[in-house]
């Protein structure tokens, strides 16, 4: 089926090994995309172990189809070798677990019975006739309220009210990167319904996977489409309606793209707007950026299935590409990328201020 469907991806790879030198990966495991290629060449990619192995140690960062020499979209196979484990029960036990916590908790976290909005504080304020939806996301309003915080303090300091869905459920993006597109469909139907019954014209999204995954996941991988809402990462959205910014105390920050927001859907101008927009802010930009910027480790469902292959990507972009710059933080717009340069920079005692461009905006004044 793979090799039908794919057979000329497998073909034209050269087996020259640009996307291996290019993957993030290589440096903290045995994973290399070259040889998972050359499987797919072979067909010896029906064998379990391997299987339940190397298709899932890949962050889906798509570095390596911009490198590719023959242009190829080569982490597409890594997405149908998932498909094909998950079929003959190959698939890591995480994979399961994880489905199971999205289908009883409403998200890839567990809970314990407490809602997504009891981490943030201030509480947010919530107007039931606004057209404005805030959806919040799991991440950041489980693992990163203080970005839930960040964006509903920009919104309300600037005038607009906004509503919260009283349960926001998941927006599968994490089921759609472990290839459970079955699964994800049927929650994407939800949320599309959950978003329509709110009535609203606007959906603004902190987290660049839900962002990806409405504007891109839902219509081209699910087929489920949001229509008759304008969908907005917040990073647009503060572009769009924020000049003129002055930090009160002057930073120099660079910027790291998230793979969910500037590989995978091309925003990569928005949030540089906003920073620039900012006085007494500088910007300086690593080599390695936009298209070709390097992954934190977060994506993909990596941390789900492996904790310490993110942290460690992590740890050698601070270390390579960021430190050097002596850059006074660390500034992104994803709250996976967030939390995973955050608890790298934290584990190896490396002293850099992470941001999330939300809360870059809440330190300025206009
Ligand atoms: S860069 Fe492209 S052609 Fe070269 S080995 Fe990788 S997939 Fe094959
Ligand atoms: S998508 Fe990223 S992590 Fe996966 S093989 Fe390509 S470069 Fe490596």
């Amino acid at each position: 089926m793979i090799y039908k469907q794919y057979k000329e991806l497998i073909r034209r790879c050269e087996q020259c090994g640009t996307c291996t030198a290019s993957c993030p990966t290589k440096e903290v495991s045995d994973f290399n995309i070259r040889k998972l290629v050359r499987h797919l060449q072979l067909e010896i990619h029906d064998d379990p172990e391997f299987l339940g192995k190397y298709p899932w140690l890949c962050t889906l960062c798509f570095r390596c189809k911009e490198l590719c020499t023959e242009g190829l979209e080569i982490p597409r196979l890594v997405w149908a070798l998932r498909e094909l484990a998950l079929e003959k029960g190959a698939s890591p036990k995480e994979v399961s677990e994880l489905l199971e916590t999205v289908r009883s908790e409403n998200s890839p976290y567990i809970l314990k019975g407490r809602e997504k909005t009891s981490r943030i504080k201030p509480p947010l304020s919530s107007s039931d006739d606004s057209k404005m939806l805030l959806f919040m996301g799991c991440t950041p309003s489980i693992k990163a309220p203080n970005i839930v915080s960040a964006t509903a303090d920009v919104l309300t300091r600037h005038g607009y009210s906004f509503k919260v869905l009283n349960e926001e459920p998941c927006c599968g993006e994490p089921l759609i990167c472990l290839g459970l597109k079955e699964e994800a469909k049927d929650i994407a139907k939800n949320v599309v319904e959950a978003i329509k019954s709110a009535q609203v014209e606007q959906v603004i999204a902190p987290c660049s996977g839900c962002y990806n995954a409405f504007t891109r996941l839902y219509p081209e991988v699910l087929g489920v489409e949001l229509s008759g809402v304008e969908v907005l990462h917040s990073s647009q959205f503060l572009e769009k309606n924020l000049e003129g910014l002055k930090l009160e105390v002057p930073m120099k920050v660079t910027y790291h793209d998230p793979c969910t927001l500037g590989r995978h859907a091309g925003v990569y101008d928005e949030p540089r707007k906003v920073l620039e927009s900012n006085e007494g802010l500088t910007l300086v930009e690593m080599d390695r950026n936009r298209e070709f910027s390097g992954c934190c480790g977060g994506g993909g469902g990596l941390p789900s299935l492996n904790q310490n292959m993110p942290l460690e990507i992590a740890r050698n972009k601070l270390i390579k590409e960021v430190i050097p710059l002596e850059v006074d933080a660390l500034v992104t717009s994803c709250p996976m990328c967030y939390l995973n340069f955050k608890y790298a920079s934290k584990k190896n005692k490396i002293p850099l201020t992470i941001y999330d461009l939300s809360e870059v905006v809440a330190l300025s004044s206009i």
